[in-house]
């Protein structure tokens, strides 16, 4: 199993996952266009695609889901509520390319695993998903206001796992954002912070080489070198050096990270 966080950040989001046999994106949140300019840039075509799984309907993960599934023929997976909510945001979809990942439920494609779960978030039915071959794990959970102990569970033993780190707290509360959306963010069904974030890591990671993209980065109230140094010093006052046995990984809105094994 091989991956690449494409895009991540609040302007777009989107992760490609691929192992010999399947190929699938998690959200196509940037333009159709901008979606095959970062498919060529991990030497990928997107006529390759198995499917795309959507995480939830806000327009930072479904922007060019509709644009790319009538182009290229993909199907398109999401849950009863998302697939209500994303109607009349994504045009047609043509009916045999819909199809319905509940919550909480495991598809197989081949010797590929990829299960569903829930995020604490403000849209219709929000999940997320995790991916499972041969024993590795590779997890991704952006856009929720808390971890839970579910999540948490779920991340546990993860080789790699795309997490959100979202914003620095006081950058958020100095900025200009209306008071409503600092509510929003800061909200049980918000964005997680840096800190916040970081105290989650601490609690799953195992004396084990993992790998750590932080991803959904706020434009406004993030920057990818306080994002790090944020989440590497509370992972220190918890007892893990970063670089030791677990690695941070910076993702980008707008540049592929490597195409690597989980
Ligand atoms: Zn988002
Ligand atoms: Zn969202």
């Amino acid at each position: 199993m091989r991956f690449s966080v494409l895009a991540s950040g609040s302007t777009g989001n989107s992760i490609y996952v691929e192992n010999d046999n399947h190929a699938f994106i998690v959200d196509a949140g940037l333009s159709g266009k901008k979606m095959e300019q970062l498919f060529t840039k991990i030497d990928r075509n997107m006529k390759q695609l198995s499917g795309i799984l959507v995480t939830h309907e806000h327009s930072d993960h479904i922007k060019g889901i509709g644009v790319l599934a009538r182009k290229y023929n993909v199907p398109v997976y999401a849950n009863a509520k998302t697939w209500q909510a994303m109607d009349g945001l994504v045009g047609d979809i043509p009916l045999e390319q819909r199809f319905e990942f509940e919550m909480e439920t495991v598809k197989h494609f081949g010797s590929l695993a990829i299960e569903s779960f829930a995020v604490s978030h403000d849209a219709a039915d929000p999940m997320f998903y995790s991916f499972h071959e041969n024993g590795r794990k590779l997890v991704v959970i952006t856009d929720t206001g808390y971890v839970s102990d579910r999540m948490k569970g779920i991340i546990r033993g993860a080789d790699s796992f795309v997490f959100e780190s979202n914003h620095d707290v006081n950058m958020l509360q100095m900025g200009r954002y209306p008071w409503s959306i600092k509510r929003r963010i800061l909200s049980d069904v918000g964005h997680v912070s840096n800190e916040d974030a970081a105290i989650a890591m601490s609690e799953v990671v195992f004396e084990k080489p993992t790998n750590i993209y932080l991803a959904h980065l706020s434009k406004d109230n993030n920057m990818k070198e306080l994002a790090r140094m944020s989440v590497t010093q509370t992972l220190q006052s918890c007892g893990i050096i970063a670089g030791e046995y677990v690695h941070l990984v910076d993702t980008d809105a707008e540049e592929p990270t490597k195409l690597v094994m989980v």
